[in-house]
């Protein structure tokens, strides 16, 4: 352990330093004076923790033990203050350490191993915009592509503004089949959609304009992947009509 009687308060303290000192904001001098000076924390141990914030930034390996307090608070607050793709390069370097660890003493170090875990939940349930593995790359911010030469259909789809606006226009229920994921799923199932982009990408000239009411339309999961087993995508009322065969037979 680094540190066994540190409280809860310092070790937020630690963390503050910890992030301008990851960040360069803050050199290792000035950051252990105040470790060291006004939180009475020996060199060693304030050394460490500032060497672990480096790796937990970078999604690196590091080799000093915390305690499993520590561990409560730095990832809470990483929790809150990083995006999705930093904390989840934090939570890798948990990982790494959490095995070398393992390496060394066959430590199972099972409390920390529960709360990341704890964590992997939180971040799985924030997914609310898929990303369709056949689907692309590119992703214009912009609702006006003009001049783009490679333009694909999924970008479209995933452009997070003409997405929002559909969605706000159809609601998050799937518009051929009616599927709600919400009304299935409960809260965890809250505004999950896919919108599809009903425009035949052979027609798209190069300023083309995304009209997220007439262009776009919501649509669940597998009514997507349907819609696309055609080249162009089949029409809306084509997988509609397929369905209602099915039900008369
Ligand atoms: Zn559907
Ligand atoms: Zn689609």
């Amino acid at each position: 352990m680094m540190n066994k009687e540190i409280t809860s308060a310092q070790l937020q303290q630690v963390y503050d330093l910890g992030c301008l000192f990851a960040l360069q904001k803050l050199s290792l001098e000035e950051a252990l004076e105040k470790l060291v000076g006004s939180l009475d924390m020996n060199q060693t141990s304030a050394t460490n923790y500032m060497h672990n914030f480096e790796a937990f930034r970078a999604g690196k390996v590091y080799k000093r033990a915390m305690g499993a307090l520590s561990y409560e608070i730095f990832l809470s607050r990483f929790y809150k203050d990083l995006s999705v793709s930093e904390f989840e390069r934090v939570m890798e370097s948990v990982e790494l350490h959490l095995e070398y660890r393992w390496s060394k003493s066959k430590a199972k170090h099972l409390e920390i191993r529960t709360l990341v875990d704890s964590y992997k939940v939180k971040l799985a349930s924030q997914v609310v915009s898929p990303i369709y593995p056949d689907e692309v790359h590119e992703q214009p911010t912009e609702l006006i592509e003009g001049a783009i030469r490679q333009v694909t259909i999924n970008a479209y789809e995933r452009n997070p503004k003409a997405r929002a606006a559909c969605i706000e226009e159809y609601g998050a229920t799937c518009q051929v089949c009616d599927f709600n994921s919400e009304a299935k799923y409960g809260d965890i199932g809250k505004g999950f959609i896919h919108v599809h982009h009903k425009v035949d990408i052979a027609t798209i000239g190069e300023s083309y304009q995304v009209d997220p009411i007439n262009d776009l339309i919501p649509v669940c999961p597998n009514c997507h992947a349907m819609l696309h087993t055609e080249k162009p995508a089949m029409s809306i009322e084509k997988l509609k009509q397929i369905i209602d065969n099915d039900k008369v037979n």
